[in-house]
């Protein structure tokens, strides 16, 4: 679904991705961990075209990811949650998330309404249709976030630290929304500190220090038998 080949990206003289190689397979849940500052979220955003490559190629779904492709129709497969909602204060959680649907691909609007409530049903929240973001928690929010992300019909979803704005108690149920999505067979390529998502949801756990994919391997490979020091100086801080 993913295919990186020796990315390289640099903000000025400062090489932040220093030859990143790695492919992700249909539906399968790859966790990214790694120090603050190691790269995660850059390559993340490489994904899909949020940041150009210095030098490198990304394919998605047998898509070249370049400067004469279709971004746009590529991103449309590629929905992506932040660590902040950003959903737009103004609109209700329906229309946040009917937007997108109706203005890109050009969805009625009953269809897009339609789907909407079938989304807001599957993250718990049917009954917050006409809310405002403001008047939702943190926890709610993000999941809406994620509905928004859904309604384009992505083939990939990229996650990049959801959690970790959230009120410790609001964590579990955003977790819960993308283990379930998970379950359903997303492709997903998450960026968290939730260990207990990544050994529980993650097919495969990939390292990230300084730039580099430093060790890669099954959540009980990574976090049982890590082999590399960075990995185990790593997680003997965050376990
Ligand atoms: P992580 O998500 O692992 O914490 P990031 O990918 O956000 O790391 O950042 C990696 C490095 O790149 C950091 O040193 C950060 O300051 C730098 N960086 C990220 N985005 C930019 C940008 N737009 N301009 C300049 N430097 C950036
Ligand atoms: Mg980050």
């Amino acid at each position: 679904m993913i295919e990186i080949k020796n990315l390289h990206k640099s903000f000025g003289h400062v090489e932040v991705l220093k030859g990143v190689d790695v492919s992700i397979e249909e539906k399968e849940v790859v966790v990214i961990i790694g120090p603050s500052g190691s790269g995660k979220s850059t390559l993340l955003r490489c994904m899909n075209y949020l940041e150009e490559p210095t030098s490198g190629d990304i394919t998605v779904d047998n898509m070249k990811l370049d400067k004469h492709a279709d971004i746009n129709k590529i991103r449309e497969n590629i929905g992506m949650v932040f660590q902040r909602f950003n959903l737009f204060p103004h609109m209700t959680v329906l229309e946040n998330i009917v937007l997108a649907p109706t203005k890109v691909l050009k969805i009625s609007r009953d269809e897009a309404i339609s789907t909407a409530m079938d989304l807001l049903q599957r993250v718990g929240l049917k009954e917050k249709a006409n809310s405002y973001p403001s008047q939702l928690s943190g926890g709610q929010q993000q999941r809406v976030a994620i509905a928004r992300a859904l309604a384009m019909k992505p083939k990939v979803m990229l996650f990049d630290e959801p959690t970790s704005a959230l009120d410790p108690e609001m964590v579990t149920e955003v977790l819960d929304v993308m283990k379930s999505l998970a379950n359903q067979g997303m492709t997903m390529v998450v960026v968290t500190h939730e260990m207990g998502f990544a050994r529980e949801v993650g097919d495969r756990v990939l390292f990230v220090d300084e730039g580099r994919i430093i060790e890669e391997g099954t959540p009980k490979e990574i976090f049982e038998n890590p082999k590399q020091e960075r990995t185990k100086l790593f997680l003997s801080k965050i376990l």
